[in-house]
């Protein structure tokens, strides 16, 4: 599976922009407004993002190309998210992390 580092390796400048919005939505300190993002954690919720993705594409579709198809719908969740102002990661809002 596609990672959020790949994403934006091989993004457009749109993508970059959104991986990063994606990546300041997990500070490592949360109380510190200017903090470093959280890689590790936005990797992850990018990944249960693809999952997600993929389980609600589970019935019904031909298991080729399904998680291809997944990880584009991921970036372009991603690049729709971050045209929200204040968006917060739906992957956090489910496991009420980061609550803002
Ligand atoms: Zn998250």
């Amino acid at each position: 599976m596609i990672t959020l580092h790949e994403v934006y390796e091989q993004g457009s400048e749109a993508v970059r922009e959104a991986v990063r919005a994606f990546g300041a939505r997990h500070p490592l300190a949360r109380a510190a407004a200017e903090a470093e993002p959280d890689w590790k954690t936005a990797e992850k919720h990018f990944t249960h993002l693809i999952e997600e993705i993929m389980r609600m594409a589970a019935l019904g579709q031909p298991p080729a190309g399904t998680v291809r198809r997944a990880e584009n719908e991921a970036v372009q969740f991603l690049l729709t998210l971050s045209t929200v102002p204040n968006y917060r990661c739906p992957i956090c809002v489910k496991r009420r992390r980061y609550p803002l």
